[in-house]
């Protein structure tokens, strides 16, 4: 119950690796605000929670819907946890041929919500003394060949804003981390791609399955494994730990694993 007491914000909670967070932090004592563009799949976690979790429909795009989650949750008595973490694969062209437009939209989406979510809960944790943000980047941030290049780049931006915005709130007792998740089973993949049920399930499944092949640790992630990981860092146990990231990856950036 490392979270009794407290409030948290999850963006992107209606599925996958949001949606695996707020569970986590209600299992662990919180009251969770999730924000997400998926208003059917919102309701369904929050509905299926007994009243922990609260869902906001939210653009991660538009800086105002941001401030309004942020805002609900420190109405309820304070915020103390926030996870960025909404996104989707943005724009999958080339570096020779993508647009202006599909580079910004990419960037808004995936680097500069994260930006905005820090801005707009840390004058709300400073005025309580403290509190704890965690953000997704990815392994893309780290190594070529994991996604297309405007994602890659917008995760890396997450991960130097992370050391960045540690650096500046240490002074309010903020403390800012990261996560780096590896090939996890969740929607991602299929978004925009209109498959729906039972073959969207499979679909899924077959691509996170694809590159455990190549993992030192051959089962497919989780959304789950990801949850536990920023469980830790949200949480007291981590109360040592900022500006820094926890890779979850079954072990790709590593390499292959070894047949000796
Ligand atoms: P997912 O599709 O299951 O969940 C993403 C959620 O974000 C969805 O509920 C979606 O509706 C929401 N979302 C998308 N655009 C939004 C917007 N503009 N405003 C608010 N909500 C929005 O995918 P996931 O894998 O759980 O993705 C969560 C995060 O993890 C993303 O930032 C993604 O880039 C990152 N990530 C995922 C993987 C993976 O393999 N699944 C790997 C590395 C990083």
């Amino acid at each position: 119950m490392r979270f009794a007491g407290k409030r948290a914000v999850v963006t992107g909670g209606a599925s996958g690796i949001g949606r695996a967070t707020a569970l986590r932090l209600v299992d662990e004592g919180a009251e969770v605000w999730i924000g997400d563009i998926d208003e059917a799949g919102g309701r369904d976690v929050a509905e299926t929670s007994n009243g922990r979790i609260h869902f906001l429909r939210t653009d991660v795009t538009r800086t105002g819907d941001i401030e309004a989650l942020m805002a609900a949750a420190d109405a309820a008595g304070g915020l103390d946890v926030v996870f960025n973490n909404a996104g989707a694969g943005g724009s999958r062209a080339r570096i020779d041929e993508i647009s202006a437009e599909d580079w910004d939209r990419t960037q808004a989406l995936l680097l500069r919500s994260v930006a905005m979510g820090i801005r707009h809960a840390a004058p709300l944790m400073t005025a309580r003394g403290g509190g704890a943000i965690v953000n997704t980047a990815s392994i893309a941030a780290l190594q070529t060949g994991a996604a297309p290049t405007a994602y890659s780049v917008a995760k890396a931006g997450v991960l130097h804003l992370t050391t960045l915005a540690a650096a500046e709130l240490s002074r309010h007792n903020i403390r800012v981390n990261a996560v780096c998740p590896g090939f996890i089973t969740t929607n991602i993949f299929t978004s925009g791609l209109g498959i729906d049920g039972e073959k969207r399930d499979q679909a899924n499944g077959m691509i996170a399955g694809i590159a455990a092949h190549a993992q030192p640790i051959q089962r497919a992630g989780r959304p789950e494994d990801i949850a536990a990981a920023v469980a830790y860092l949200a949480s007291d146990d981590a109360s040592f730990v900022t500006g820094t990231h926890i890779t979850v990856d079954g072990g790709i950036t590593i390499g292959p694993r070894h047949s000796w």
